[in-house]
């Protein structure tokens, strides 16, 4: 599929939802893409990336943001404390902010530098034991927490589990985010964009889709 498809598809599911096509970011996914595919997208003028590694993205994204304006690189994955500086030096928002630990690495840094990238608290929606994110019952406490250290949330991310529908889990999103006065909503991904679009989400993070199957896991 092509960007222009995607872009579409985006179109139509707001328009179906009866929102703003505007009010829908299209977070093209490019990790462990051949840098070719990714120079693609940035020639048809997509500029919002997004990457889950920190090393990978140091190592393609400087060179990219000389070639190209007006890059906005969201990072969506995991994030150990000692890569956080280099992930707020890299990335313009962050989607993985899952415990105190990190939430008072951020703040300390941002203290320390004078800013901070977007931040998007990750909840656990399905409680998965291996997956990261503040469980759902703990989520209040945590917005309110890292608000309290001055760190810029925005919002919520989720990624649900894989064998259940995907939409219980983008509405209990909403619903944190919400009851917490949070607009933001990281959701939906290649096989679910338009359900999450339908549920409120602000960000949709695509990668297979645009840019066709990953060859290795991300
Ligand atoms: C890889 C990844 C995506 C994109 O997945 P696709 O199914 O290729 O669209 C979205 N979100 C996160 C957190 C990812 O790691």
């Amino acid at each position: 599929m092509s960007l222009a498809e995607i872009t579409d598809r985006i179109h139509k599911a707001c328009a179906a939802a009866g929102r703003d096509a505007e009010s829908v970011q299209l977070i093209a996914v490019s990790k462990v893409q051949p840098n070719e595919r990714v120079e693609a997208v940035l020639k048809e003028g997509h500029r919002i990336f997004g990457e889950n590694r920190v090393q990978e993205a140091a190592g393609k994204w400087p060179d990219f943001r000389t070639a190209y304006d007006g890059i906005d690189l969201h990072l969506i994955g995991p994030l150990q404390t000692n890569k956080a500086r280099q992930a707020m030096e890299l990335a313009q928002s962050i989607h993985t902010l899952d415990r105190p630990k990190l939430a008072k690495t951020l703040a300390r840094l941002a203290q320390e530098t004078g800013s901070c990238p977007d931040l998007y608290i990750q909840v656990n929606t399905g409680e998965e034991g291996q997956k990261a994110g503040v469980l759902p019952a703990q989520a209040d406490a945590f917005v309110k927490e890292a608000r309290a250290m001055d760190l810029p949330v925005k919002g919520l991310m989720c990624i649900p589990p894989v064998d259940e529908e995907p939409s219980l889990h983008f509405a209990l999103l909403a619903k944190v985010a919400e009851r917490n006065g949070l607009t933001g909503l990281s959701m939906g991904m290649s096989g679910d964009f338009e359900r999450a679009i339908a549920l409120g989400a602000t960000h949709v993070r695509v990668g297979s889709a645009i840019f066709g199957e990953r060859t290795t896991a991300g």
